[in-house]
C-alpha cells in the first residue's frame, strides 16, 4: 500500500519539477547581420509577471475610489474639529455659570437672612413679643465631586442641578416672602382699625386716667370709663381709627358725644364737644377730625372725655395711645 503512494507521490513531484523546467524562448532579431539571440525564460518567472500584473492592475482600479473616500474623510475630519473646537468654548463658559450659582446661593442666603429678620420683627409688632432667635433657613447648594475623567461634563450636570435647586429655592423664598408680605398688609389694614393715635394732636397729657376715682362733679368714687386729655376750647377732635359713626349727638353726662364703631370689636366714644361735623352712619378715616372740642355734659372745664370699648366694655385706652 504504502509502495503505491509512494509511486504516485514521486509522479507528482516528477510532473512538477517538468512543468518548472519548462518556459518560453524569446527570440531577439536584430535588423542587421548580427546572429539572432534567445532568451530563455522560465514559466515560473513567466507566471509570477502575470500575478504581479494581476496585482498591480487591481489597485489601480481602486485607487480612484479611495481617493474620494479619504475626501470625504479629511472634511469630515474637519467638521468635526469644528465642532470640538466649538464645545471647547462652550465647556469653558460652564466655570463662571457655576460661579454665577455660588453668587446666587450666597444672594438668595442674605434674602433669607432678611426674611427671617422682617418675620421676627413682623412677631414682635403683633403679638408683642420678645425677639425670639428662630433660625434662619440657609440655602447650600449640593456638593459634589467631579472625577477627573469627563470633569467638564460633569461640570455641565453640576451646573444643571445648581440651577434647578436654585430655582426651587428661589421660589420657596418668594413664595415666604408674597406670604410675609400679605400678613404685613393684613395687619397694616387691620391697624387702620385698631385705635393707635391721640384724640387731640399736640397733646399728650392725660388729666384723669381710667379707673376708679373721685368724681370732680358728683365728688363720689365712680369707675371713669376713659380717659379726660385736657385741650383748647374748639381744638380739632379725630377718630383715632377707620370706622362708621354710631353715634353723634347729646348723650347725657358725655354731652355732645361721638361713637365710632371699627369693627373687630373695637368702638371709640370722644365726649365733651362743643361741635359735632359728622353724623350717624357716616365713615370715617384714622386722623379725620369728627369734632371740635369744648365742655358740653358733666365738665368743668375744655377736655376730651376718650373711651375705648372692646364688644362694648370700657377698656384703659392708654395702651392704645401711641
Ligand atoms: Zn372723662
Amino acid at each position: 500500500m504504502t509502495d503505491v503512494i509512494r509511486e504516485s507521490w514521486l509522479a507528482t513531484k516528477k510532473s512538477i519539477r517538468k512543468k518548472l523546467k519548462k518556459g518560453y524562448v524569446l527570440l531577439i532579431v536584430p535588423n542587421s547581420k548580427a546572429p539572432i539571440r534567445n532568451l530563455t525564460i522560465p514559466y515560473f518567472i513567466f507566471l509570477s509577471f502575470f500575478i504581479l500584473f494581476g496585482i498591480n492592475l487591481y489597485f489601480l482600479v481602486r485607487y480612484p475610489f479611495r481617493i474620494s473616500e479619504i475626501i470625504k474623510l479629511e472634511y469630515k475630519a474637519y467638521s468635526l474639529r469644528e465642532v470640538i473646537s466649538k464645545q471647547d468654548k462652550a465647556l469653558r463658559r460652564i466655570d463662571p455659570c457655576l460661579r454665577v450659582t455660588h453668587d446666587l446661593e450666597k444672594k438668595l442666603n442674605e434674602q433669607n437672612r432678611f426674611y427671617a429678620e422682617m418675620e421676627q420683627q413682623y412677631n414682635v409688632v403683633r403679638n408683642r413679643k420678645n425677639r425670639s432667635n428662630k433660625n434662619v433657613s440657609l440655602v447650600h447648594l449640593p456638593q459634589y465631586t467631579l472625577s477627573s475623567t469627563d470633569q467638564d461634563f460633569s461640570k455641565l450636570g453640576v451646573l444643571n442641578n445648581n440651577l434647578d435647586y436654585l430655582e426651587k429655592e428661589v421660589e420657596a423664598t418668594s413664595s415666604s416672602l408674597n406670604t410675609l408680605l400679605a400678613k404685613y398688609k393684613d395687619y397694616d389694614r387691620q391697624l387702620d382699625f385698631t385705635p393707635t393715635i391721640w384724640p387731640v394732636v399736640h397733646q399728650r397729657r392725660i388729666s384723669s386716667g381710667y379707673g376708679y376715682r373721685k368724681h370732680p362733679v358728683y365728688k363720689r368714687r365712680i369707675k371713669h370709663q376713659g380717659v379726660d386729655i385736657p385741650t383748647r376750647y374748639g381744638t380739632p377732635v379725630r377718630a383715632t381709627a377707620e370706622g362708621k359713626v354710631t353715634i353723634a349727638g347729646s348723650k347725657g353726662g358725655y354731652g355732645l358725644l361721638v361713637e365710632i364703631n371699627h369693627g373687630y370689636g373695637y368702638k371709640t366714644r370722644y365726649g365733651h364737644n362743643s361741635r359735632l361735623i359728622v353724623k350717624v352712619g357716616k365713615w370715617v378715616k384714622k386722623g379725620q377730625i369728627i369734632a371740635y372740642a369744648g365742655s358740653t355734659g358733666t365738665s368743668t372745664g375744655p377736655h376730651v372725655h376718650y373711651e375705648v370699648r372692646i364688644n362694648n366694655v370700657p377698656v384703659n385706652p392708654r395702651p392704645y395711645l401711641k
